[in-house]
């Protein structure tokens, strides 16, 4: 039955192919050049899932039935023999950024990175979700412990409570560099690096269901919720690492909710300090609000005067209770510039 509603499936996807072809190259060229980036009025669309709940799958629980390629090159569709289907990136082709899953890629050493601190830019732009909008929360519900100082140690990541066994999620696609047991920390521990450059670590497993080098979608079950190593109580330590530095992973994450904060997320180098919390920032939001108030006040106070017929710089520096020389700074004209009727002088 599946198979049949399968082999349709492609048979009316072969029909619309062959229709597509039957076009003239004339109407065709024409098409494109009109609409570039729009679709054949007879596509079909499918709604991409929204960014709160992406796609959950199990890869043990789907059989793959077939790949095709789609119409990007950097995209494959995945049919399962559950008659869903995905995107899936293709990783010959589509890589963003080469040296990502090459520099300092280690799967036995947790901490590969050397990158310093003061040796990171002072700001960076990372791309959370791509053309896939692939997201998945790690595992939803209470944040039992925020990242920053605890006690005297720091608490680098988020605690979030669950009950062991619970599934837990790729939160992007990537590639699966640690699965490893650390006793008195972590306990099992996966860490996946993502094509942004992110890290991403799950701690106290239950049970890892990949292994080093897989390649994983968002969304994707890597492992089971659990509490082992240095924990009291089943919950999931979450980290998000940027070239081995940990920073709040409450602002990209709303954990209660599951969903992504944002799509694309500017990562300043003050966010690696433990003290820099997501909750936090309230200084640095004031701050901003009011640089912004302060360029709005500005623009409203300019005003112009349109030349007339007969007007000079001087009648109009006496109507608007300035000085020529005022006039000529903020226009960046000379006192003897001449003046065109209906030219936007500013006067303020
Ligand atoms: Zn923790």
């Amino acid at each position: 039955m599946n198979l049949r509603r399968t082999l349709l499936l492609f048979l009316s996807l072969t029909v619309a192919i062959t229709a597509t072809a039957q076009q003239t190259t004339e109407e065709k060229e024409k098409a494109d050049s009109l609409k570039k980036d729009s679709l054949p009025a007879d596509a079909i669309i499918v709604k991409r899932v929204p960014l709160a709940s992406g796609p959950e799958f199990n890869a043990t629980d789907v059989l793959v039935v077939d790949t095709i390629p789609s119409s990007s090159e950097g995209l494959n569709i995945v049919l399962y023999n559950d008659n869903t289907w995905r995107f899936v990136r293709n990783r010959d082709i589509d890589v963003l950024d080469e040296t990502v899953f090459i520099q300092d890629w280690d799967t036995t050493k947790i901490q590969p990175h050397k990158v310093e601190l003061k040796d990171l830019p002072i700001s960076m732009v990372i791309d959370l979700v791509d053309s896939l909008k692939s997201y998945h929360y790690p595992s939803k519900g209470r944040v039992t412990s925020k990242y920053g100082p605890r006690r005297r140690r720091v608490h680098q990541g988020t605690d979030i409570d669950l009950e062991t066994g619970d599934p837990i999620y790729a939160t992007f696609d990537g590639r699966v560099r640690i699965c490893t047991y650390v006793s008195g920390g972590y306990g099992n521990l996966i860490v996946l690096r993502h094509d942004n450059g992110l890290e991403t670590y799950y701690g106290h497993l239950s049970e890892i269901s990949v292994k080093p080098n897989d390649w994983v979608s968002a969304g994707q079950v890597i492992g089971k919720g659990g509490n082992t190593g240095r924990s009291t109580g089943s919950h999931l330590h979450y980290e998000i690492r940027y070239k081995g530095h940990t920073f709040d992973p409450e602002r990209l994450i709303d954990f209660t909710t599951g969903t992504l904060r944002r799509e694309t997320f500017l990562l300043k180098r003050t966010y690696f300090s433990p003290y820099s919390r997501f909750t936090q920032d309230f200084d640095e939001e004031i701050q901003s609000d009011e640089e912004d108030k302060k360029i709005a006040a500005e623009a409203a106070a300019i005003k112009y005067h349109i030349v007339k017929k007969g007007d000079t710089l001087g009648r109009i520096a006496i109507n608007n209770h300035t000085t020529v020389t005022k006039l000529c700074q903020l226009n960046g004209i000379k006192k003897t510039s001449t003046l065109r009727i209906g030219q936007r002088i500013r006067v303020r």
